[in-house]
Order: C-alpha cells, then structure tokens, then sequence
C-alpha cells in the first residue's frame, strides 16, 4: 500500500525561498537544479540517486573504471538542494505526487523527464552493473548489437576498438544506420563498422521476445550466433506518467510536451519542460536539452524576482548538428554543410566522450 507522506502545505514551502520542483536529474534536469539551488527552495525527483552523463555509458561497458568519472550522485553537485529518489507519478496545480508517496509543494515546476530507462537506483549498484557488462563482453567470442541507432553504432565502434579480435554483429531493422541523422553521416558509419570487422545486417528485424544466446533465428529465418547480445534501441520517451495529468492535454502524437517559446508547457504558466520530453522541432540531443536548462533557469531567476515575464528569454530551435563516436580515437560529425568522418570528429568528442566537460558544467572537477 502507499504510503502518502503528506506534510502540511506550509511545512513544504520552507523558508522564504520560492519552491521550485524539478522532475527528472538526466541531462537538462541536472542543470536547471544546480543553477537555480541558490536562489530557490530546490527540490529534485529523479528515480535513481545520480545523474548519468549518457554519452559516457558505453565506453563504461568496455572500461567499467569509466563509470567512476560518468556516473555522478547528486548530492555532489547539488549541495543546496533536497534530493528525492523516487518516481513522479501525478502533478497537480500545486502539487507532485510520487510513486512511493511523497507529496511535494511547488510555486514553479520543471519537467524534464526526457527518457525512462530500468536503471539501478544507487550510483554503487550502477558501477556494478558497469564491471557485469564488461565481463559479458570480455568472455565472449562473439557480441550480438540489436539496433543502428547511436547507442548501437557507439557500442559496436567501442567494442570493435578494444576487443578487435571478436566477432561483433550489428542488427538493424532500418535501410540505415543513424536514421536520426543525414545519409552522409549513416554511409561513413557503415562504412567505418566494415571497415573494422563488425557484421552489419540492416532491414532485418530481431524478435526480442524470444531472443536467446547463442543461436538466434530472425523472421526471415537468417540464423545468427553470437555468445552474448546487447538491446540497444532506444529508450521510450519519459511521459506516459503525465497521461492523466493537469498537462495530457499538452503531449502530441509523439507523446512529447508542446512548449511555448519561453519553454512553458502551453497553457500552463508555472510549469516548464526541458529537454526531449519537449517537442521543440530540433534532433533530440543533450547538448541542445542544456540549452533549455540555461533558457529555463534563466527564466526562473526572472520570475522568482519578481520580474515581468515579457522580459523571459526565448529559446531557438538549434541547428542538426551531431556526433557520433567511433572507438577511442574516431568519430562521424554532422554539421549543417558538412559531414565528416575519421579523427577529427574523433579529437572532439572520442578521447574523454566530453565527460571532464559535462563534469566542469556541473562545478566538479574534470
Ligand atoms: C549512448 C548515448 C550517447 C549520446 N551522445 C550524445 C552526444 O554525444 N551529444 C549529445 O548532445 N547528446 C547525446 N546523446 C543524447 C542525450 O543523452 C539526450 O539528448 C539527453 O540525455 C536528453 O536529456 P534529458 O534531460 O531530456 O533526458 P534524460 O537525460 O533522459 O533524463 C531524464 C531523467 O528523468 C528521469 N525520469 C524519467 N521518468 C521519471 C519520473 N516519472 N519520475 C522521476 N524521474 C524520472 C530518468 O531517470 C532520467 O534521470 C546521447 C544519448 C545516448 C543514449
């Protein structure tokens, strides 16, 4: 039974500081926390007690010591604000509701529950997770990667680089890689993964329901083995918790938050969303979903002085630029005229995959 942690509204507001609730500690959440802990009474849900820097989370499954620098509690860079490790599951006009029952007070709220993913609730429970894969990977002979996407792509380039001796398959039900991203940028991919050895089976679907190591059999009857496999595709948008909410009425098809161009959920003037749970036409990227935490801390800081929300900032949707790494060294990068593959992409982002910056933007050392 839940158990409802109800305190008295009053009780919740603590202090003088206006409440801000902020749902969600992936990559936007994490950074309207930590720039508003000082001028408001922060709270942040998330379900699990640290934030993940997400484009470090397959380098961590081949080099699991990784995970020590990409994995971050957030009690570390949020000194000054109540951490609430639990699920959102109602929002009210003045009120979120979660899962286990805690009920807390808002004058303004962020949602910014980009993605849900079955995670481990604690950091130590996460580097766990991080040393199991790595030994999956290094006793097998042979890795089976369901998905072209990025997170597929990054893990085949990963694991093609440091385990070049084993035999690396890559399934992908699209016509190709990288479908987020231009043809340019999807061929170099390919071409790269050829390059190194990886199996690349596109327009070929496998059935995860039934999927077994070490022989897989897909629709079309193509028999594939491989020691061990890895789901890479896709994790479904955060939002169906907010079906049935005071915001249903502001999911689109997709499921995403329409937004106002001051980052307001339509309609509603004291709640913002942030990052890809928002369905700001742009790719879905973290480096554009901490654009929205800037513009939405900035707005904040405006409001909660009691400044005139014609002077609110105004976000632009931002350019289809990407970068996809491949390996240690290599990488493919999308920018608006140009598309390029090889080691220049590779300096940008391969060598440390931006975790010591991700970290520096959160005030931690790199
Ligand atoms: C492997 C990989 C590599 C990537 N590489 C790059 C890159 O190089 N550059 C780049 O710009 N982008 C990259 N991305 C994309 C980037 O990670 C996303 O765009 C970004 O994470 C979106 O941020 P977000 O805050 O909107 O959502 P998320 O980071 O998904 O955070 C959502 C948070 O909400 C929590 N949550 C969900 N539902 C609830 C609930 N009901 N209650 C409480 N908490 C909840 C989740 O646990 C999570 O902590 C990469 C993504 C992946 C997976």
């Amino acid at each position: 039974m839940c158990l409802l942690i109800s305190m008295a509204a009053a009780a919740e507001s603590a202090g003088e500081k206006k409440r801000v609730v902020v749902i969600g500690g992936g990559v936007a959440g994490s950074v309207v926390a930590k720039s508003l802990q000082f001028c408001a009474d922060v709270v942040l849900i998330d379900e699990k007690e640290y934030f993940e820097i997400p484009w470090g989370s397959l380098r961590a499954m081949v080099e699991p010591s990784f995970a020590e620098r990409s994995v971050i509690n957030h009690s570390d860079y949020l000194p000054n604000v109540r951490i609430v490790a639990s699920t959102a599951a109602n929002i009210t006009e003045r009120e979120v509701l979660t899962t286990d029952g805690h009920l807390l007070v808002y004058e303004y709220l962020v949602i910014a529950t980009g993605h849900k993913e079955a995670v481990p609730k604690t950091r130590a429970e996460r580097l766990s997770h991080y040393e199991a894969e790595f030994v999956k990977i290094n006793s097998a002979k042979s890795v089976l990667i369901v998905g072209g996407g990025p997170t597929g792509v990054e893990l085949a380039g990963e694991i093609a680089t440091d385990f070049p001796e084993k035999k690396v398959i890559l399934v992908h039900r699209g016509s190709r890689l990288l479908e987020f991203i231009g043809l340019k940028a999807s061929q170099k991919a390919l071409d790269w993964l050829i390059s190194k050895k990886v199996e690349v089976i596109l327009d070929e679907t496998i059935n995860l329901n039934t999927i077994s190591d070490p022989i897989i059999q897909t629709p079309s009857g193509e028999i594939i083995t491989a020691d061990c496999h890895f789901v890479c595709t896709g994790k479904p948008t955060g939002s169906s918790w907010l079906r049935g909410t005071i915001v249903q009425n502001n999911l689109d098809m997709q499921g995403r938050l329409m937004v106002d161009e001051n980052l307001r959920v339509r309609g509603h003037k004291n709640i913002f969303a942030v990052g890809d749970i928002t369905n700001i036409k742009e790719i879905k990227q973290g480096y554009l979903a901490q654009r929205h935490a800037e513009v939405t801390a900035k707005n904040l800081k405006l409001l909660l002085m009691g400044g005139n929300e014609s002077k609110m900032a105004t976000y632009k949707p931002g350019l289809d630029i990407a970068l996809v790494s491949l390996g240690r060294n290599e990488g493919v990068a999308q920018f608006p005229l140009l598309t390029i593959s090889g080691c220049i992409p590779g300096m940008i982002k391969s060598g440390d995959l931006y975790v010591g910056k991700t970290r520096k933007h959160l005030g931690l050392k790199p």
